[in-house]
């Protein structure tokens, strides 16, 4: 009873097959293309798996899972937690990257925020604590009767009810909600499912000589009750003060930072302009020939279509009159410098019937629209319109001060652009004085090493999901599994080594076996030889493709199957059956001249590819095939 017990499979092509995958131990299913080995794994398996997970949970919860088909299988016993580590991309989401699906940047995160210095992203300042008495002199630097109020900043830890109480006891009379002063014992407004802002009102004076003391006491009480935070409310605007975190020269505070401040999928993280995706739209309308072709004017009449009235129309030809340019001339034959207006607008100001009119251009008109278009509208846009990397963040997807905490030099953002065999240098230099963060640091290096081991030493922990191959996405998972120490689980997985080379090939194994030793069942489809090496246990598929396969021909150790007379898998791995090399070469006298390549990491090479015959191009993942 230590093994998965199948009975009667019948799951597309599969011969009604009993079989038996053995607990703890690597089990490999090979043979033939379309012989049944997903069915098995995949459909019969991992289906069964899945199924009785979501029949277990409440109806409630059910009604919101995809519901799995019963597999065609008379009973499974012995079935464990399964999960599936499969090709297929579906990790098309834009805000996911290397570091996010393997979690090591979860682990960066934190350390950033334990040792990271931050500096000020406008004067560039180490950002560090600042007196009381310095907020008071910047206070006292009003014009004299300048009306101040201090508030302190609270957070609700009570019912509003209790909380008003308190304050009333303590001696406090008024209470800001939301932006509006309220008497704490009168009847306040509070809706508990929002988020409210609630600052409390210590003291209301007028900037003068005479009211220094009073305005230090002021600050002194709002930071005691508000952690060291102070918001001075003059000219209608609110100043918040950090004592624990500001800029010395300009007294401008920064919130605390913390693992939050660096989640780009959050408000506290975020680039506000592309809001953590990293990119925004730009137009690109030089790209189209038939948009060149054509002139401003007409150019504008197509985009208003049916909705420019004669004015409008007879506005953009003043308009272009008053910014020299001629509005029936092709956009092609434009001088660079008027073409530019008409992408990127001008400054110049047409005054019309008392109103300033300016011409914006078309190029904001366009990444706005994409922005926040519908997606039906989106998609007709999109041929006009790129993805360009965000200005503000340069591709970051942070906010100014989480690009501005640094650890030796290093933003976080500058570590994610490191290709990862560096990205884990850096992380091995970093030494820790006390012991608080050595299961962040081993838990990043794990990971770092695993993405390293297994070949993908030439990608970086920013590169985004959708931008992965289905080989690479499933080894970027299998290094989240190999960190996460759940153990009694089965893995199915789908022909880990494909893609790889075989130098990568014997890394990758060395880490299924750990994932093995960890406790768990793995069930591999697989044809790679090196990989079928390293299974307990083999079940080989065939005879042949669809309705004449289904039947497992041999099954038992690799030693067993290359015994077995009716393995074809066996034939080959001992040699019996060769897939013939030709004695001849065909060759070819023309050739594909490449010269010069230096797209990403190829060294300016020339080569000649002959044409009308095969060639091959080999060499480690990565090395620029
Ligand atoms: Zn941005």
């Amino acid at each position: 009873d230590n093994a998965i017990d199948i009975e009667k499979a019948e799951q597309n092509n599969l011969k009604g097959l009993d079989v038996s995958i053995p607990h703890g131990k690597i089990t490999v299913c090979t043979g033939p293309s379309g012989s049944g080995k997903s069915s098995l794994a995949f459909e019969t398996v991992y289906a069964e798996g899945q199924r009785r997970y979501t029949e277990s949970m409440s109806a409630y919860s059910r009604q919101y899972v995809k519901q799995m088909a019963k597999p065609k299988v008379e009973g499974i016993d012995g079935l464990l937690a399964s999960i599936a580590i499969e090709q297929k991309s579906h990790a098309g989401n834009p805000r996911s990257t290397i570091g996010t699906m393997t979690e090591a940047y979860d682990y960066l995160r934190v350390l950033f925020a334990h040792l990271g210095i931050a500096y000020c992203p406008e004067t560039g300042e180490k950002i560090r604590s600042i007196s009381k008495q310095y907020v008071l002199d910047r206070l006292m630097e009003l014009p004299e009767k300048t009306k101040v109020q201090i508030l302190a900043p609270l957070e609700l830890k009570e019912s509003f009810e209790a909380l008003k109480q308190r304050l009333l006891k303590e001696g406090f009379l008024r209470i800001r909600v939301n932006g509006e002063i309220f008497e704490l014992d009168a009847e306040i407004p509070f809706d508990k499912r929002r988020k409210n802002e609630l600052l409390l009102v210590i003291d209301r004076l007028v900037v003068a000589p005479q009211a220094k003391k009073r305005l230090f006491d002021a600050i002194d009480t709002a930071a005691k009750l508000a952690q060291n935070t102070l918001v001075a409310h003059f000219d209608d605007k609110d100043t918040f003060y950090n004592l624990a975190f500001a800029v010395p020269s300009t007294g401008k505070s920064y919130p605390p930072i913390t693992p939050h401040t660096f989640s780009f999928n959050t408000q506290h993280g975020m680039c506000f302009d592309c809001t953590g995706l990293g990119f925004q739209f730009g137009a690109n309308l030089q790209k189209h020939r038939v948009i060149m072709r054509m002139s401003p004017y007409a150019l504008m009449k197509k985009l208003w279509k049916d909705y420019a009235t004669r004015d409008a129309l007879d506005l953009f030809e003043e308009m272009m009159e008053e910014l020299g340019i001629d509005p029936d001339c092709p956009l092609e034959k434009l001088p660079a410098k008027d073409l530019q207006i008409i992408l990127a607008g001008s400054d110049i100001h047409l005054k019309q019937k008392g109103y300033k009119v300016r011409f914006n251009g078309l190029g904001p008109v366009f990444s706005k629209l994409a922005k926040s278009a519908t997606n039906s509208l989106k998609q007709e846009l999109s041929p006009w319109v790129d993805q360009i990397t965000c200005p503000t963040c340069e591709g970051t997807r942070l906010n100014p001060l989480a690009r501005n905490v640094r650890i030796q030099d290093y933003s976080i953002s500058d570590v994610c652009a490191l290709p990862l065999d560096q990205a884990q240098t850096f992380i091995e230099n970093i030494t820790l004085e006390d012991h608080l963060l050595d299961e962040t640091l081993s838990q990043l290096k794990r990971r770092l090493h695993f993405l390293n081991s297994i070949g993908l030493d030439y990608l970086s922990l920013d590169r985004s999901a959708p931008t992965l191959s289905g080989g690479e996405t499933q080894r970027i998972r299998l290094a989240r599994q190999l960190g996460s120490w759940l153990t009694g689980c089965l893995y199915v997985l789908d022909e880990p080594t494909i893609g790889l080379h075989p130098h990568n090939n014997a890394l990758l194994n060395s880490s299924l076996k750990k994932l093995c030793e960890q406790g768990n069942t793995l069930l591999l489809v697989e044809h790679d030889p090196l990989t079928v090496g390293i299974a307990d246990y083999i079940l080989d598929f065939g005879p042949a493709a669809g309705k004449h396969g289904g039947e497992i021909m041999a099954r038992g150790t690799l030693q067993e199957i290359i015994k077995n007379p009716k393995s074809l898998t066996g034939a080959y791995l001992s040699g019996k059956k060769k897939i013939p090399i030709p004695k001849v070469r065909r060759t070819s006298n023309h050739f594909l001249k490449i010269e010069n390549a230096h797209l990403h990491n190829l060294k300016h090479i020339t080569l000649d590819i002959p044409i009308g015959i095969i060639t091959c191009l080999t060499g480690v993942s990565g090395s620029g095939k």
